[in-house]
């Protein structure tokens, strides 16, 4: 594995650990399986070392990722309040993961940025903006899992890690990588793998359970999303699907159902991005993916208070479902100058899509 981490801020952190023995563990609000997986797949290795450690996340994280090892010790900000502010309080080192400011925690985040004890960044979302005193950012990663993985590894630990350690960590890779299928153009990532699996991770039950496994009601939405609500703008090469609190209410919508359901439309050939727009009960929330490099990142940016990766970005919106619908339809033209010409010829079927 080339050795790409920074030595002074593997030294750094090196040196953090041998000082610390309650350490907490913290990520994003809405925590998925990269956000997850490297916050458990830590909390297995410190606790591998003799320390005192616990994930404290701004909200609870979806039923798909139950099946991880330690999952029950995760303390919820949202619902246990005054623990998390113990557990913060009482800590002596702060590792945040899979985010690059504040304000992606949410609620949680004074609590964390006020905190007497250091923090470490380990992150792959452009632009940190965090008060730490040793920063891992890398946006050319796969993960934050993959991330850990090689500051595992550059601290000379990568012994500590066990089955479970592991397979929170190949959680991470795979659900951020879509299986491998985005955002993994270095072979190096192949290496990581054999490496996990050869440490017991458990992929089938990550397939299983992390990627595969859906309820009912979350595949009828899903099939109504995609066959009632999905708007094709040919012109901009785009896709738009949105659902209302009504009509998430109508397939008893629970947190974790309409997962990936944004990738859904990129499978058409020609289409460059796809949007997901959600009613939540505090705001409009904004999901994006992309090919070609097109910058998702930028409408989100520009357009939805938030930002993310050029392919898989995401944001929020204080309005209506409708009024966020009408922002993106409104300057859908100025990204249009971000499509690849090589695509205008790929142009097949969605010329053929008329849209909604
Ligand atoms: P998802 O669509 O899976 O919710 O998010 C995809 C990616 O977009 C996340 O990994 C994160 O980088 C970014 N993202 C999602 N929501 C927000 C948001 O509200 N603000 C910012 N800055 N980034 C977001
Ligand atoms: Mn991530």
């Amino acid at each position: 594995m080339n050795k790409i981490l920074n030595p002074e801020s593997v030294k750094k952190f090196e040196t953090l650990l041998d000082e610390s023995n309650k350490v907490v563990l913290t990520c994003h609000v809405h925590p998925d399986g990269d956000a997850i997986g490297s916050t458990l797949g830590l909390w297995h290795l410190l606790r591998s070392l003799g320390k005192e450690a616990s994930v404290v996340v701004p909200d609870m994280p979806p039923r798909s990722l139950r099946f991880l090892s330690g999952f029950k010790e995760i303390a919820a900000y949202s619902r246990h309040d005054p623990y998390c502010s113990r557990l913060v309080g009482d800590s002596d080192l702060i590792i945040c993961c899979d985010f690059n400011k504040p304000s992606r925690q949410d609620h949680l985040a004074p609590l964390i940025e006020n905190a007497k004890a250091p923090k470490v960044l380990i992150d792959h979302h452009e632009g940190p903006d965090m008060d730490c005193v040793a920063e891992f950012s890398y946006p050319e990663m796969s993960s934050t899992c993959e991330l850990v993985c090689r500051i595992i590894a550059a601290c000379g630990l990568f012994g500590n890690i066990n089955k479970d350690c592991a397979t929170a960590l190949l959680t991470g890779i795979i659900t951020d990588t879509q299986n491998f299928t985005v955002n993994c153009p270095n072979p190096e990532i192949y290496e990581i793998l054999i490496r996990l699996l050869e440490k017991g991770a458990d992929k089938k039950k990550i397939i299983d359970e992390a990627v595969k496994a859906i309820s009912y009601d979350s595949l009828k939405l899903r099939s109504y999303a995609l066959a009632e609500k999905l708007e094709i703008f040919p012109e901009s090469r785009g896709a738009l699907i949105t659902l209302s609190r009504e009509e998430l209410d109508r397939f008893h919508y629970e947190k974790g159902d309409s997962e990936g359901l944004v990738n859904e439309p990129l499978n058409i050939r020609g289409m460059v991005f796809s949007i997901f727009m959600r009613e939540d009960p505090d705001c409009i929330k904004v999901s994006a993916r992309s090919r070609y490099n097109f910058p998702v990142s930028k409408i989100c940016g520009d357009l939805f208070n938030g930002g993310g990766h050029l392919q898989a970005a995401g944001g929020e919106f204080n309005g209506t479902l409708d009024e966020c619908r009408n922002l993106l339809i409104s300057h859908l033209k100025d990204y249009d100058k971000y499509i690849p010409q090589r695509i205008e010829k790929l142009d097949a079927d969605i010329n053929n899509i008329t849209g909604k």
